[in-house]
This record gives C-alpha cells, structure tokens and sequence, in this order.
C-alpha cells in the first residue's frame, strides 16, 4: 500500500476535506459510489455540541472503515415536552473544526423537514420492556424518538458500524435490539464512556452548569466509584441504594432521578451481584436544572 506523506507528515487520507451534506440524495448520491467500490462506511449519529466523547467515537470509526460519516441532527421526537430541545446547544462550525483533523469524510447535518417531512410520524415504537424503566420510565417517549430517528439514519446511511456511546448504556441496549431484530445489516459498536480529568462524564449538556453546579455534578461519578467499591467488597444492592440515597443528600443541588443496579447484559434486575450478570449501577440526576445521566461496572 502507498501512503502519501506531506511535508509536515500528515497522511494524505486527512488531507482530504471533510464534506458538510445537509440532504438525504446528495449523501445516497455520494455514498453509492463507496458501496460499489466495496467500501467500508462507519456511522457516528450525534447531535452535536461535540466534545472528546463524540471525538473517540469518531476516531475509532476513522481507525476501523474506509470513510466516516458523522450526522448532527437535534433530534426533536426524544425531548419530551418541558426538556431542553429549544437550549440545546447548536454549534455546527465549531463541530466540524473537531471532526475535521480526525480524518472524518461527511458530516450529515440535515434539517428537520429533512427527516420528518411528513411532520408527525404514523410510525411508533414501543419496546416490551425496555423503554419501561430507568430513562424510559423517566422520560415517556424517549426511546421512540430514539428509535426513530436512528432507523431512519441507518436506512439513510446504511453503514457497515454505527458507533454509540456507552455513557448512555440503556441508549446501546435498545439500539442493539434495534439492529438485531430488524435484522439491520450493520454492527453496533459501543465505545467506552469519556470523562472530564476530575472524573465527571462528559456530556454536551455539561456546558449548562454554573461553577458550584459543575462542582456537585461530580457526585455522580464519585458516588458510582464508591459503589463500585462497595460491590466489591461483597455488599448487597439494597445496600449500594442506601448509600447513594444517603450521600445524595449532601449535595444542596443535586436531585437523584433515579439510582439502579441492573445487569449489563439485559438490564434485568440481578437478585444479588454476580460477575457473570455484568452488573452495572446506573445514575440520573438533576443537577440545578440540568438532568445528567452516568453508569459503572460495578464487578
Ligand atoms: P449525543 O450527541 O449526546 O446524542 O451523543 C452522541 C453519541 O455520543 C452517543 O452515542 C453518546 O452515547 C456518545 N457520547 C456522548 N457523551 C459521551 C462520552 N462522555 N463518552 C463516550 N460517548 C459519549
């Protein structure tokens, strides 16, 4: 294999200029080409706001396919109403600067009619169980805006890897059910959780925080160390609940959603913590106004 090398030594491959296609012909159009061409296509779906988190999806799909297409779309069908939808933060050039020296190929950042031109869709989803708790059961509706918009970018798209974050884990479950029973031919490829130096997860709802908040935001990941811990040595879940419910209480403006202990596997609730479960804790708090979610291996 020949690899061009410029002055400066930057690979040829992320010298080629990132593409911004904002309609689903001009991408079909582009990415039929690839497919003929027996290329491979990695898909990072984001709504932009983009920090390291979305940058280590994108760079391991830039490692693992021939071309990688990133969308930015603030997908209006999973705010419920009363969430942040109208603040969420829109900061498409900045997003691109990110992604362009990782060696991303498209960026798909489409409007709304775009992907809902029939405006509200005929086509719901709805999970037996899955949607039925933690942030399905906090947030109705949720998941359904999920799965929608995610079929249809993976019908657009029709990558070979779609990559999600593991930093929403339930997020991962639902959209490998997605893909396994509707036989999408694509893997999901989850990718470990990005944290602040101090620890908190980072998340393009972070930006939100005032000073003290950022502060106490880090109760989450701190109280999911400190389970881990107690997991470990040998405490039951009910006590891992007691004591995220006790310490919650020390921080003025924090408000827990929720705090669960459920295998990693199915998300069912594992009686008592056993390795072979995967056993996770998952985290929902309200910090000042700003809902910040989290998880953990627990064993
Ligand atoms: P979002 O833009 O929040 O919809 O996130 C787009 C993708 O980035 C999802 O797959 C998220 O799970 C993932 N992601 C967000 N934050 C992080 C993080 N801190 N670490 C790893 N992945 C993340």
């Amino acid at each position: 294999m020949l690899i061009l090398i410029f002055p400066g030594s930057i690979p040829i491959s992320h010298c080629i200029s990132m593409i911004l296609i904002d309609s689903i012909d001009e991408l079909r159009t582009k990415l039929r080409s690839e497919y003929f061409a027996g290329k491979s296509i990695g898909f990072v779906p984001t709504m932009g706001a983009l920090h390291e988190g979305h940058a280590s999806l994108a760079r391991r799909s830039v490692a693992e396919n021939d071309l990688t297409v990133v969308s930015i779309f603030v997908n209006p069908t999973q705010f419920g109403p009363g969430e942040d939808l109208d603040k969420y933060p829109r900061t498409l050039q900045a997003d691109m600067d990110l992604l362009e020296p990782l060696g991303v190929g498209i960026i798909f950042a489409p409007g709304k009619e775009t992907i809902y031109p029939e405006g509200e869709s005929q086509i719901q989803f709805s999970l037996r169980t899955l949607d039925k708790m933690l942030c399905g059961a906090k947030r109705p509706g949720h998941f359904d805006g999920v799965l929608q918009v995610v079929a249809k970018l993976f019908n657009i798209v029709q990558p070979t890897r779609a990559y999600f974050g593991l930093k929403d884990f339930q997020q991962v479950v639902v959209l490998r059910t997605l893909q396994k029973e509707l036989f999408f031919p694509l893997e999901v490829v989850p990718c470990p959780i990005i944290r602040e130096a101090d620890g908190l997860a980072m998340s393009s709802r972070n930006r939100y925080l005032n000073p003290e908040e950022r502060k106490q935001a880090l109760f989450l990941s701190t109280t999911l160390k400190k389970a881990k811990e107690m997991a470990k040595e040998g405490l039951a879940v009910s006590e891992l609940v007691e004591m995220v419910e006790a310490r919650l209480k020390e921080f003025s403006l924090i408000r827990l959603d929720y705090f669960e202990v459920r295998s990693g596997k199915d998300l069912s609730r594992p009686a008592v913590l056993r390795a072979g479960d995967e056993p996770r804790g998952l985290i929902a708090a309200f910090c000042g106004a700003t809902r910040l979610i989290d998880n953990m291996e627990l064993l």
